[in-house]
């Protein structure tokens, strides 16, 4: 099995438990379907290997391109993509340059062709106004990406120390089966 295919079933077996303990702690519905929400996504496509040309990059589709400087800057498994918290804080800021960028420029682009009055001033209000609103929803919504990417690393981090662990093991052995072959060479040059 990929590392790709084990981190998404790793994800979908983990949602009923993450699911489960979201609403048993905020008894809320809404937020828990946010949380889960959140934590499927970041597993199956805001995973911290977009720093690489994984499952969850190529999962974007037409829009995977947008993740080429991202993984040209950043190292693979490197702490700011893997790294606690500033792994989705970093993607997050990441994505959000190109909303507004892309955002924006769909905006210039109607507005060639229609003159629509755009109040910023009452804009930037109504976006302020709703981060207060909703932050308990955008917390659950980070909450949900940040248990999705913790869960990543720590299954990264422990396929890791395993596979050293058995490299260690099978390096002395190896070596007694080569001694072994020598002084067997040497009998028989005897
Ligand atoms: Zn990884």
């Amino acid at each position: 099995m990929s590392s790709g295919q084990l981190h998404d079933r790793i994800t979908l077996w983990s949602l009923p438990l993450v699911t489960g303990l979201t609403l048993g702690l905020t008894q809320r519905s809404d937020l828990t379907l946010i949380v889960s929400g959140g934590f499927l996504f970041s597993g199956l496509l805001f995973s911290p290997d977009l720093d690489l040309y994984s499952r969850p990059f190529k999962r974007w589709g037409w829009l995977r391109w947008i993740w080429i400087p991202y993984q040209k800057v950043i190292r693979h498994r490197s702490i700011f993509s893997h790294g606690l918290l500033i792994g989705t804080i970093l993607r997050l800021l990441y994505l959000a340059i190109w909303v507004i960028a892309l955002g924006g420029l769909g905006l210039l682009i109607v507005q060639l062709f229609r003159d629509i009055p755009w109040n910023w001033q009452e804009l930037s209000q109504q976006i302020k106004r709703s981060l207060w609103t909703y932050r308990f929803e955008w917390i659950a919504l980070f909450a949900g990406l940040e248990a999705g990417a913790i869960l990543h690393s720590l299954s990264d981090w422990t396929s890791s120390t395993y596979k050293r662990f058995k490299r260690k093991r099978q390096k002395p052995q190896r070596q007694t089966t080569s001694r072994k072959r020598k002084s067997s060479r040497r009998t028989s040059k005897r």
